[in-house]
């Protein structure tokens, strides 16, 4: 097992007292930065930075930072979903340590699909039915894997099967 154990230390936003979200951050007892790139594999960091070793996801609604020696986790409702994510985390990065013989590290961020490739397959009527307001939200929704081909009613069988060919080069998590 690559990493044991974490310290936590949890932060309101000072400039925020009022402000109900946390944040946290983890200090690693060991030092993860050889796994982060079997990480980034496995996860898709949306931002991969060589040096210091340091990966970014969007992941559970959260944005989470893992360098060597530290994970920051933004906006979290308490701290016991801290909690979670950080156990959780901490399963994954033992996971893709334990079997780097089979993954291929990558050592560069991972591509969003863009919006205007999006809106491009979408009937772009504004219809409603997806139950936001404009084609064009759907397609910000969609590049962040909050909306798929099938919360369109409007599309084609033709475009449809565009868009999960488009969105299936991407993954989300
Ligand atoms: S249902 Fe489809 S066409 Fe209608 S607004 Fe949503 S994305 Fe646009």
């Amino acid at each position: 097992m690559l990493l044991r154990g974490y310290t936590k230390e949890f932060i309101r936003p000072e400039c925020r007292p009022e402000a109900q979200s946390v944040h946290l951050v983890a200090h690693l007892d060991q030092d993860i930065g050889a796994a982060l790139p079997y990480l980034n594999a496995t996860l898709g960091g949306f931002q991969y930075i060589k040096d210091p070793p340091t990966i970014s996801f969007k992941l559970h609604g959260k944005l989470i930072a893992t360098h060597g020696r530290k994970i920051c986790v933004n906006a979290l409702k308490d701290q016991a979903e801290g909690e979670k994510i950080l156990e959780w985390l901490k399963k994954e990065i033992n996971d893709a340590w334990e079997h780097r013989a089979d993954i291929e590290p990558i050592f560069e961020s991972t591509p969003k699909p863009k919006v205007i490739d999006i809106l491009r397959l979408l009937p772009k009527t504004n219809c409603g039915e997806c139950g936001l307001a404009t084609c064009m939200l759907f397609a910000v929704q969609a590049s962040e894997g909050g909306k798929g081909p099938e919360n369109c009613p409007q599309l084609s069988s033709d475009y449809r099967a565009k868009l999960e060919n488009y969105l299936g080069h991407f993954r989300f998590d």
